[in-house]
């Protein structure tokens, strides 16, 4: 059985199960400042509290078992949880850091992690490799929070340094909503990574009701909604449960939800060629968003060995995102980090699964 992690508990929580308040305020040190992975790193707790603690509660729930590493800066990582399932975290590098002329440094590099929420997922996207492996298992807060705390193990990244969230990994993060939320307290709490909320976002598939439960949390996080389709049946598709939340509810959620003034609901376009790559797409979806402050990501589709959905071409990337900009929409294209490597969610997992096999 799987044994509860520290990682699982907020610092006011661990106040209640650990005495005395300075162990535990020692304890969160090795936690998020040193990246315990064990109690025998604890060197300040006494050896009779950390046997009794042992008995309870391990440090970290899961183990690196496989990291690929690509030449633009992205690491991929497939960890192995306390059952022996397996899940995946992206270490991406964002911006270089920059050094002038006189050898000083100008500012450090910028990095996302890009977590996972759940073994495989439910909602079952006909264009995602997760999907293909079915639902397992929602993931603990503890799992979830143990990714950015491996990851920043694994790449000397000091506690203070600035870093941000996406939980765009394997799963639906709205569909283990209570583990998801406690998660994001866990990073934002003080004494810990102090990550706040605003450099945390939620992707979802969009399931509307839970768009709604998430805002009324009033959490802080940002969300981003993988939109992929501007009529309902091609989004029912592409995701199944787009029959249960359609484009309409999901648009009607976004605008109930409490959105910092200053930043935008980012949707995310999933380009397959030939099914929503068109023009006529592109302007549907400025009406859809006119009253919306929204930003459009574009993704280019991965292919993978099996599916019959095809990567668009340049060409039409660009005239899509023209479109957008030129009828007033913000409008980036995801540039395809570590396409050297497994890139879209779930190919590491795949692969790995195969070469065992
Ligand atoms: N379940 C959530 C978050 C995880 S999926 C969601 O769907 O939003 C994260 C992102 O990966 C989604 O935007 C999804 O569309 C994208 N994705 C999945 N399969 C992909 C593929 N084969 N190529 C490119 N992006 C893919
Ligand atoms: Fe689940 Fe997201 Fe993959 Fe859809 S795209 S199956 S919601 S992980």
């Amino acid at each position: 059985m799987n044994k509860p992690s520290l990682l699982d508990f907020t610092q006011k929580e661990l106040f209640t199960l650990i005495k005395p308040t300075f162990r535990v305020k020692q304890i969160f040190g090795w936690l998020y400042h040193n990246y315990a992975n064990d109690y025998d790193e604890m060197k300040n707790i006494p050896k009779a509290l950390k046997e009794e603690l042992a008995e309870k509660y391990i440090v970290n729930p899961m183990k690196i078992v496989k990291k690929e590493e690509s030449i633009d800066g992205t690491i991929k990582y497939l960890f192995e949880l306390q059952d022996g399932k397996t899940i995946e975290s992206v270490w991406l590098k964002m911006k270089n850091e920059e050094i002038d002329c006189d050898g000083n440094l100008v500012h450090e590099a910028k990095y996302t992690i890009c977590v996972s929420t759940q073994v495989g997922c439910k909602v079952g996207c006909s264009f995602c490799l997760t999907a293909k492996g079915g639902f397992t298992r929602d993931l603990s807060a503890g799992e979830i929070v143990a990714q950015v705390v491996a990851l920043k193990r694994d790449n000397d990244h000091k506690h203070n340094r600035m870093i941000n969230i996406v939980y765009m990994g394997m799963g639906e993060p709205l569909d283990n909503l209570n583990n998801l939320a406690k998660a994001i307290e866990i990073f934002k709490e003080d004494e810990g990574l102090a990550i706040s909320a605003k450099r945390q976002t939620v992707s979802t598939s969009g399931l509307s009701n839970k768009i709604d439960k998430l805002g009324e949390m009033d959490l802080g996080v940002h969300i981003a909604i993988s939109l992929h389709a501007v009529d309902d049946a091609l989004r029912t598709e592409l995701i199944p449960m787009n029959k249960a939340h359609n484009i309409a509810s999901i648009i009607e959620a976004v605008k109930r939800f409490p959105i910092d003034t200053r930043k935008r609901v980012m949707f995310e376009y999933l380009v397959i060629k030939n099914k929503n790559d068109d023009i006529a797409s592109a302007k549907k979806l400025v009406k859809l968003l006119t009253d919306i402050k929204a930003k459009v990501n574009l993704i280019y589709f991965n292919p993978y060995a099996g599916t019959t959905y095809e990567r668009p071409s340049k060409d039409s990337m660009v005239a899509f995102q023209e479109y957008l900009i030129n009828h007033g929409l913000l409008c980036t294209i995801r540039d395809s980090k570590g396409i050297d490597i497994s890139a879209a969610c779930g190919q590491l997992k795949e692969q790995t699964q195969k070469e065992v096999s």
